[in-house]
């Protein structure tokens, strides 16, 4: 039994995580200042004896003995870390610093949530781990981009200067029940509208493109990253290489959901990335052939189901 700390783990990602931790016999300790999480998220986890919640912002330092932390906290959809871009900084920054600070002094494995973002709009294509990414340093994505990528530089020194033992996963799209219906991600906006009628609004074109995975994919994934050997630190992406344009995603949605629909165009926003696909070569090598297993379709139909659910409910 691992004692393991998750920060954010109240959102969709972390509390998918805490779940599949606390099923594999885990002490969980969860960690989150509920910016974008929900309780409601990780509720039916509370009865069970080995698993923890602190409210806490990891902007400031925390404290606990664990063998493992899983550095999630940070919002993750443009609405949410644009609403306060200093915030998203900080919490990226100053997050990974305390959480390094705090693995060093008791020699915790640390894994970090960066993101296909540090890509930025990427000129080579897929991206593999080695491209430095086309990154706008003074744009409305920044504050999220450049706060990834400085966390990803902070993790590197920390491991070369004080030999803290890191991994690093770079995560591509990710999607599932649990999404926040109003974070204003591709999927969760597209299968709201869908289920209410409404027109589905593609942003620019709809011939930008996004690689979608799973989340039971990714938790594969990074679970397979932070017990990897240690000699294995990364940067690795975890992401599905099938990639579809945003209009193959807005007509998928609509046949799924057999959903009376229209397809509406609005404005492209600012350095919205054109494209976006992992090559996933270095993690199928290094963590034990790992690959997506769930068809977009297949989770497509999970996800439509939960928000389904989701409507009902709440009238
Ligand atoms: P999310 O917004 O659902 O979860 C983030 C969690 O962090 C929330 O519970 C939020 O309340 C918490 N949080 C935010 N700021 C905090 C702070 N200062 N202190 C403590 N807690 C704080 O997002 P998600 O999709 O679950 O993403 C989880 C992680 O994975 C993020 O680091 C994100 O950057 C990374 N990631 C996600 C995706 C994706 O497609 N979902 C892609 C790339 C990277
Ligand atoms: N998008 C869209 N309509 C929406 C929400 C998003 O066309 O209602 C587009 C968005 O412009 C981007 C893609 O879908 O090109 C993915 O957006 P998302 O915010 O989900 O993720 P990210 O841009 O961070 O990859």
């Amino acid at each position: 039994m691992k004692r393991v700390l998750v920060t954010g783990g109240a959102g969709f990602v972390g509390s998918h995580l805490c779940e599949r931790l606390l099923n594999e016999g885990n002490q969980v300790l969860c960690i989150d200042n509920y910016f974008t999480g929900d309780k409601r998220n990780i509720v039916h986890l509370m009865d069970n004896h080995f698993f923890e919640v602190v409210r806490h912002d990891v902007t400031q330092p925390f404290f606990a003995e664990v063998d493992q932390i899983y550095n999630l906290a940070c919002p993750a959809s443009p609405i949410h870390y644009q609403y306060n871009p200093i915030k998203t900084v900080k919490t990226s920054v100053m997050g990974a610093i305390n959480m390094l600070g705090l693995a060093k002094r008791i020699k915790a494995t640390i894994l970090q949530a960066s993101t296909s973002e540090v890509y930025g709009d990427p000129e080579i294509h897929p991206q593999t781990e080695s491209y430095w990414g086309h990154v706008n340093p003074i744009g409305i994505r920044s504050c999220y981009d450049e706060g990834k990528r400085c966390a990803e530089t902070l993790f590197m020194d920390y491991h070369w200067q004080n030999q803290v033992d890191i991994k690093i996963i770079r995560i591509f799209n990710t999607y599932g029940p649990k999404m926040h219906p109003n974070d204003g991600r591709v999927v969760s906006n597209f299968i709201i509208q869908a289920l209410q009628n409404k027109d589905i609004t593609i942003y620019g074109s709809g011939l930008q493109t996004r690689s979608f995975q799973y989340v039971d994919d990714l938790l594969e994934g990074m679970t397979r990253m932070m017990n990897s050997p240690k000699g294995f630190i990364g940067p690795v992406n975890i992401g599905n290489p099938n990639e579809f344009t945003i209009k193959e995603l807005a007509d998928l949605m609509i046949e799924l959901t057999g959903s009376k629909s229209k397809i509406t165009y609005l404005p492209s926003p600012m350095d919205d990335p054109t494209q976006r696909q992992p090559n996933i070569s270095l993690a199928k090598e290094k963590l034990n052939n790992w690959e997506p297993k769930i068809p977009l379709r297949e989770g497509l139909v999970k996800t439509i189901s939960y928000f389904d659910n989701l409507l009902k409910n709440n009238g």
